[in-house]
């Protein structure tokens, strides 16, 4: 653990195969009554290793004499690298679940929660066989679903303790902060704001030295602009604590590079699909010509927001998505 502000304690907790399990970051805030903003993962290994960083933070806390009440914890998102943990750090710490009605209704049941994370484009853009989209994408899907869930621990939660709004006051330490939805990256996302000391959690939405994954089904491109202008305009903004990586210090200049690069990617898929014309091109080559020679799992990464650009670009009434015999294909407008 990291003491990034005085009273506030990162934990990261480890990472493993690369981008498919990163290492990703809950912080304890300390005090007469604190709180644990981000649950992480849920294997056992990373349950042991947080409840050993608590209960130091608790020791170095005490033997400063200042408080350590930290009773509550409130997740930013619902991907499994931030909620998994929720079940057992409330059974080993005793910490009480507060969630917001979107989240409460994602992890409420597993077989909700798979649901919500259908995307049958992903198996069938570019090449369609019903025989496969009947017999071998379930397959595929169930495989899926069995490896994610073990390499992140992810564990479901249907009685939360406490309900709040996505978008109001609370208490931390006798004093207000606040609490206000940041969706785009993911729909239920919430950032946690102190306004005394400009000091953001911004769980997924901001990060110091890679670009937030954006992909489907859950995310939304112009959303999350809209959600990183409205940080941007926040009254005083120092410090934002990211759920991974190290904390970004100079917040107002790294989410105008983000911005930045969003528009010129968005830029990039527009002029691509405009070259192909009345063609059309798929998304998997779209892909493979931004990144040529990548592997497949960068490819899959990368494939999320080149997904969500030509969902924009469709929405805006610039291309249109085309259904072909073969693939799914998009067209510009001219
Ligand atoms: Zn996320």
């Amino acid at each position: 653990m990291r003491e990034v502000y005085p009273g506030i304690f990162m934990v990261t907790e480890k990472g493993r195969l690369g981008g498919l399990r990163p290492p990703v970051n809950l912080y304890v805030i300390t005090g007469k009554r604190g709180l644990l903003f981000d649950a992480g993962y849920g294997k056992r290994s990373d349950i042991d290793f947080f409840v050993r960083e608590f209960n130091s933070i608790g020791d170095v806390c005490r033997s400063r004499g200042s408080g350590f009440n930290v009773d509550r914890v409130l997740p930013s998102h619902m991907h499994p690298d931030h909620f998994s943990g929720l079940a057992k750090i409330r059974e080993r710490l005793g910490l009480s679940v507060v969630l917001t009605d979107k989240m409460a209704r994602l992890i409420s049941s597993r077989q909700g929660y798979i649901a919500s994370y259908d995307n049958e484009r992903l198996f069938t853009d570019s090449w369609s066989n019903p025989l496969y989209t009947k017999y071998v994408v379930p397959l595929i899907k169930k495989a899926g679903d069995r490896f994610y869930g073990m390499l992140y621990g992810i564990d479901f939660l249907a009685d939360p303790d406490a309900i709040i709004d996505e978008d109001c006051a609370i208490e931390i330490n006798g004093e207000k902060w606040r609490v206000f939805p940041s969706p785009g990256h993911a729909g239920e996302h919430i950032s946690l704001y102190d306004p005394r000391r400009g000091i953001l959690f911004a769980g997924d939405n901001v990060l110091r030295s890679i670009t937030p994954w954006l992909g489907p089904p859950k995310s939304d491109l112009e959303a999350y602009l809209d959600s990183l202008n409205f940080i941007l305009a926040l009254p005083r903004l120092e410090l934002i604590l990211a759920a991974h990586g190290s904390p970004v210090a100079d917040p107002k200049k790294r989410i105008r590079e983000i911005i930045k690069w969003r528009i010129e990617r968005l830029d990039q898929v527009r002029m691509i699909v405009k070259k192909y014309g009345s063609m059309g091109v798929t998304l998997k080559n779209i892909v493979s010509e931004i990144y040529p020679g990548v592997n497949l799992v960068k490819h899959m990464m990368a494939r999320g927001w080149v997904e969500l650009s030509l969902q924009y670009l469709v929405e805006k009434g610039e291309i249109d998505g085309v259904q072909t015999r073969r693939a799914f294909k998009y067209v510009h407008r001219l």
